[in-house]
């Protein structure tokens, strides 16, 4: 019998109403409108759709697949579709109003979507993955479009689930349209300098911010937790400016060794062994993962799951600055005691927005039918992260805020604006 598996319940603060108490702080501190505000509350659409694929032992298995639309106020909507066992609606909620939030602060014209598909691709055959991600593409045909909502890779998607939905919407239209989808290998329209584009602009952002707290880089540790292409990105990036990485983390377990990590050799290790970092002899296993985020470092990078810095472990946090690799890593009520404690946190919205810049630049040039160079790519997305944090900064000043609520208020101030523009009924 086919069967859909219920959501596992997690032990965690929701994220949706973690974004939700941020993004209620910065509304009030603008003066948002009721209009406005119930406007941006709420996602513009979402889609639950039943995706049964056979399975390699014959069977039929029934997959729950999302998209969520939060807005399409600045543009089509924009946002990965990440493949986990434990996606639900209001992380997806929750990650697709991040997305709104998230281009909005970098200023491209974007709207912000997510999806999600509950599955384990660890447990997967490839041919069972490829199969999801072409018949998750169908049942959303009508969702997606590049001009519309224009899908990208997250957790447990990458270059080659993108290819397999960019044929598959191009074969349902009868025409090639890689500008559906961006994080494409690259011979199909993909962009030079994506894959390394959300760890470069981690690194921007951290530089930026060790700026104006005057840590020198030459000097300065650094722990990343997540050795992903987001945080081996980062944690490269960063070492090649001078840090030394003490502490790197995966799935696996947390690596340290306080001379620095080569991460170059983690990288090559990690790649030769399944893609995890088990057995790394470079660095000595904490006795718990989330020991990594205790450490006595200057720069602290959270580039995995959500909610990892939460009101359970932020007391013992001890770095100077956190930069957020990945979406929403610290919760809400952490916030308050982070800024107590005067450590500086770049917000996923603005550290991680790397990524769906050169998304951006990866769709400009597949609609120019045209392709930029690295050196281009990286100018320019190096411009528009550096920008950003400069705007963050100075209305973090003028508002008297921290960097999360300034990062916010920057964001839905533009939304704002450009639905007052437009217009509704
Ligand atoms: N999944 C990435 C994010 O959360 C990239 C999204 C995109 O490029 O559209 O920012």
């Amino acid at each position: 019998m086919a069967y859909i598996e219920p959501a596992p319940i997690k032990d965690k603060e929701n994220p949706l109403e973690s974004m939700m108490e941020r993004f209620n702080i910065a509304a009030e501190k603008l003066g948002l409108s009721d209009e406005v505000y119930n406007v941006l509350k709420n996602p513009a659409k979402q889609v639950i759709v039943s995706v049964p694929i056979t399975m390699d032992n014959g069977k039929i298995k029934v997959f729950e697949g999302m998209r969520v639309v939060h807005s399409n106020i600045l543009g089509p909507a924009k946002g990965g579709i990440r493949f986990a066992p434990d996606v639900h609606l209001d992380e997806v909620k929750a990650l697709a109003a991040w997305m709104t939030w998230k281009c909005a602060v970098v200023d491209i014209p974007y709207g912000g979507a997510k999806g999600g598909v509950r599955c384990n691709p660890r447990e997967m055959s490839q041919g069972e993955i490829e199969r999801l991600v072409r018949a998750y593409t169908l049942a959303m045909i009508n969702v997606f479009g590049p001009d519309k909502d224009i899908p990208a890779p997250d957790m447990g998607t990458g270059p080659r689930e993108m290819a397999w939905l960019m044929d598959e919407y191009s074969k349902a239209h009868g025409m090639t349209v890689n500008a559906v989808v961006t994080g494409k290998p690259l011979v199909l329209g993909g962009s030079l300098g994506r894959t390394e584009a959300t760890g470069r602009g981690v690194m921007v952002s951290a530089m930026s911010a060790m700026a104006k707290l005057k840590i020198n880089p030459f000097q300065a540790t650094c722990a990343v937790q997540g050795f992903g292409n987001v945080g081996s990105w980062a944690a490269q990036l960063l070492e090649e400016r001078g840090l030394k990485i003490i502490a790197v983390s995966d799935v696996s377990g947390a690596y340290f060794n306080d001379k620095g990590i080569a991460i170059s050799e983690a990288i090559a290790y990690r790649d030769g062994n399944g893609g995890i970092l088990e057995g790394f002899s470079g660095a000595e296993k904490l006795s718990s993962p989330g020991e990594l985020l205790e450490l006595q470092v200057d720069v602290l990078v959270p580039a995995a799951v959500e909610d990892v810095i939460t009101i359970k472990n932020v007391d013992k946090v001890k770095a100077k600055l956190i930069v957020e690799g990945a979406n929403g890593p610290t919760s809400f009520k952490a916030d308050k005691i982070i800024n107590q404690k005067g450590i500086m946190a770049v917000p996923d919205i603005l550290a991680n927005a790397g990524g769906v810049t050169v998304s951006y630049f990866e769709w400009v040039q597949n609609r120019l039918g045209y392709k930029w160079t690295a050196e281009r790519v990286n100018r320019r997305s190096d411009r528009i992260m550096k920008e950003a944090f400069d705007s963050v900064y100075v209305t973090s000043q003028k508002y008297e805020v921290p960097l999360r609520i300034a990062a916010y208020i920057v964001a839905i101030d533009k939304v704002a604006k450009t639905y007052n523009y437009r217009g509704g009924f």
